[in-house]
């Protein structure tokens, strides 16, 4: 019998995967080259806004902070 609670949507590739451990943070992806890909994907965006003078790493750094 499968229990809900243990499966989650990969939140970078979507395939529904299994929580293996609930000690520590949440488990958010499927694997650990999906949590790679997200983080790279996120670099590379936040470079991109930065380059296009979208954003600047100040605002970036206070939006951050006030959010930990
Ligand atoms: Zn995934």
């Amino acid at each position: 019998m499968d229990n809900i609670d243990n499966k989650k949507n990969c939140e970078y590739c979507s395939r529904t995967f299994v929580i293996k451990s609930n000690k520590g943070s949440e488990q958010k992806f499927c694997c650990n080259k999906c949590k790679n890909d997200f983080h790279a994907l996120g670099r590379k965006y936040m470079n991109f806004l930065i380059e296009q003078n979208k954003i600047d790493i100040n605002t970036i750094k206070k939006q951050v902070l006030n959010h930990i």
